[in-house]
């Protein structure tokens, strides 16, 4: 198990060969996959190598592909030269390597020795389409077009002309059986790879589009969809749910003297704030509208929410951000309605929500800077 774990953080590494902390997500998986890549087509190559030493072993003289075995030396250098140039940070050099490679190689293959060994035009095609359509480089195209040609070219000269080198029967179909077998690793491998990468792009954009980008709290858009949802849980588990509005105190005094930019930073620093106090899973904050925010706390009861309230309060009025043209405090000030209940099973989510909504209101013309509940 030990064993196993290590091989694979070895592997990891080399898959990541050549990272650096600036790499955004695609170039960070750019990489990897050129690497991954790189480490897979070394593995094919060793094994034409294997396939070599078995030939010069068990078959009579004359028969070993010696051809096989120097195209995979070549190859066996060309990938590890992939490697070495991404930890050189040469990536535009190691990724043309890695598809010039193989394809000059499959090409004289093809060439010389013909018949199956046209497949591994088709498999080599394969990567360089997944370049092409995920759209990473113009140059893309002119792969593309080149290993079509070459393919084309490869195809007329098997039809018409004998091989240049050809291999004998035994050794045939050994090469055929390990091709078969490399290919189908091989695409299994970069197939996996692209798959996670896709899921986690999906995860990564899904939290984008639900993040407020301002705050970095979770956005109208995910309180959309999240607020029912965590509604619903509390009525099934029959537990007590807390809906908290906060809403800063004369905001708009506040930006028509300091200015947007530091309206913005007073919001940063109270999303802050609130974002301390949130105890994960629990606890769901949300920047609700300009300068207002919702928090939802479940399995909470109305005493607890109060003091959740009271503590926020206090950290704002500790932070004293200074207000001069508030009327009800030198310093930044919130007002914050509350509603507590167990989710009863007729009664809507918004019916909570227009509880508290309605205590911000009655805290706001009581004076602002306080709780109602
Ligand atoms: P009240 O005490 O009654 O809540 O008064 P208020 O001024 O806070 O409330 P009002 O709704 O009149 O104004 C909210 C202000 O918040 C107006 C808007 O310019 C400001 N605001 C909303 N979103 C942002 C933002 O992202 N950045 C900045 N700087 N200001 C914002
Ligand atoms: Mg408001
Ligand atoms: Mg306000």
């Amino acid at each position: 198990m030990r064993l196993f774990k290590n091989i694979y953080v070895k592997l990891s590494a080399l898959v990541n060969t050549g990272l650096a902390d600036n790499f955004t997500y695609n170039e960070k998986k750019y990489l990897q996959f050129s690497n991954l890549a790189a480490l897979v087509t070394f593995f094919a190559a060793f094994n034409g190598v294997l396939i070599y030493i078995y030939e010069v072993i068990y078959l009579t003289s004359g028969d070993q592909s010696l051809f096989q075995f120097l195209v995979s030396l070549v190859l066996l250098i060309s990938t590890l030269l992939v490697l070495y140039l991404n930890k050189k940070h040469h990536y535009e050099t190691a990724k043309e390597l890695l598809l010039l490679a193989p394809l000059l190689v499959v090409t004289t293959l093809t060439l010389c020795v013909q018949k199956e060994t046209g497949d591994y035009l088709y498999f080599f095609l394969a990567p360089v389409g997944i370049f092409f359509f995920l759209g990473l480089n113009r140059k893309s195209y002119i792969w593309v077009g080149t290993t079509f040609l070459l393919l084309l070219l490869t195809l007329y000269y098997q039809a018409n002309y004998p091989p240049l080198l050809p291999v004998s029967k035994a050794s045939e179909s050994i090469n055929y059986i390990v091709t078969l077998i490399n290919i189908f690793v091989i695409l299994t491998i970069l197939t996996s790879f692209l798959i996670r990468t896709n899921k986690n792009m999906e995860r990564q954009l899904t939290e984008l589009m639900e993040t407020d980008h301002l705050t970095g709290l979770a956005n109208r858009r995910k309180y959309s969809t999240h607020s029912e949802q965590l509604y619903h849980t509390a009525k099934d588990q029959k537990l007590p749910l807390s809906i908290l509005i906060f809403d800063i105190d004369h905001f708009k005094a506040y930006n028509d003297t300091y200015g947007h930019l530091c309206g913005d930073g007073a919001l940063k620093l109270i999303a802050e704030i609130l974002n301390k106090h949130i105890e994960k899973d629990r606890d769901h904050m949300f920047r609700f509208g300009g300068e207002e925010f919702v928090a939802i706390l479940t399995n909470t009861s109305l005493k607890k929410a109060m003091q959740f309230a009271q503590k926020i309060q206090t950290d704002i009025c500790d932070e004293a951000i200074e207000h001069k043209t508030s009327p009800t405090h030198d310093y930044m000030t919130c007002s914050v309605g509350i509603a507590s209940e167990i989710p009863h099973e007729t009664v809507p989510y918004s019916e909570l929500f227009e509880k508290a909504d309605k205590n911000l209101y009655l805290a706001k013309d009581q004076g602002r800077n306080r709780i109602v509940a």
